[in-house]
């Protein structure tokens, strides 16, 4: 039978495992771990995860930070709110909502952030450091997809995990966190050929497209793990809906397991926004506990 793999519920059990260990972080440091987000303009879209990004922040404890920027904003004010948010001691994650209005820079602002504050990994040092395979901040959503599959799979070594998209926020770290995990990784993408038959070979699908239900029972192995990364809002019988780029009701059927959508690899990337606000916390206190111990 088809598992559902609940990401809404896993979210929730990480955030309340944080809320745990921030509060033996602040009796070890005195310290609340900070995470600061910005928004600049009013995308509604951007506005719903914006609140529930400081909801979670909230529920785990830290100090929830939110800078709100009019959408005329000039490049040399948000760098300097960045560069503010680099130097101020109790901010120890720093996330700018994307997309930001067309006229601001968004690899300028990313490279600004301070890598050891960039809880969302897209810091060239980050990016750099996953593709190595060192330990770094990695980003949200591929991270929640991987501890999604590993709470399904365990250990993934020598399964083959196929990736439709290649973009640098989701579809290439995902390829590289399932390298790392010991997966036979294949990218796909729009210039790929016969792609129906390379995701029919894999043992986990990774959807990161865009594209409404693109993803059909017969591109899906029998007992495949199914993760649906896509969120696209569509009218459907003259209601707003969101859905995934996997169509959910069609390859239910076949999937070995799927993420739905809404509530599934959306809560995760929330919540693992949180624990890399955690990690980055503690990577900052580092060399605090090694003063200590001299
Ligand atoms: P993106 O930057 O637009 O990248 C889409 C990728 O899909 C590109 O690599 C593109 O190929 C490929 N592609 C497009 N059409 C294709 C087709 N017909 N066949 C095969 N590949 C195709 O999008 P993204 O930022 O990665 O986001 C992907 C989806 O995930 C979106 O729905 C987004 O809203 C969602 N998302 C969700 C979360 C979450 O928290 N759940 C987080 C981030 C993104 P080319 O490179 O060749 O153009």
């Amino acid at each position: 039978m088809t598992r559902l793999i609940d990401g809404k519920q896993l979210a929730a059990s990480i955030v309340a495992q944080l809320a745990a260990e921030t509060r033996q972080f602040e009796e070890e440091f005195g310290v609340i771990p900070g995470l600061a987000v910005v928004l600049v303009g009013e995308d509604p879209a951007s506005e719903v995860y914006v609140r529930n990004k400081g909801r979670r922040a909230t529920e785990a404890g830290f100090n929830s930070i939110e800078h709100r920027l009019p959408a005329d904003t000039t490049q040399a004010t948000l760098n300097r709110l960045v560069e503010q948010l680099n130097n101020d001691p109790v901010v120890h994650g720093i996330l700018v909502q994307l997309p930001l209005p067309a006229q601001l820079d968004e690899r300028e602002i990313i490279s600004l952030i301070d890598p050891e504050k960039d809880v969302d990994g897209f810091h060239p040092l980050n990016v750099g450091a996953l593709a190595s395979g060192q330990s770094s901040l990695v980003p949200c959503t591929p991270l929640g997809c991987m501890m999604m599959l590993q709470q399904r799979h365990g250990d993934l070594s020598g399964l083959h995990a196929v990736v439709i998209g290649r973009s640098n926020i989701v579809g290439k770290p995902i390829a590289a966190l399932l390298l790392q995990a010991n997966c036979t990784v294949t990218i796909v993408h729009s210039k790929s050929r016969d792609i129906e038959s390379i995701c029919r070979e894999a043992d986990i699908l990774v959807a990161a497209v865009g594209r409404p239900e693109m993803i059909k029972a017969n591109w899906v192995k029998p007992g495949a793990t199914v993760i649906d990364v896509g969120i696209n809002a569509i009218e459907r019988e003259g209601k707003r809906k969101l859905v995934g780029d996997v169509d959910f009701a069609d390859v239910e059927s076949i999937a070995g397991a799927i993420t739905p959508v809404p509530g599934g690899v959306g809560p995760m990337t929330i919540a693992c926004l949180m624990k890399n606000t955690l990690t980055a916390a503690r990577f900052q206190m580092a060399p605090i506990k090694a003063n200590k111990i001299s």
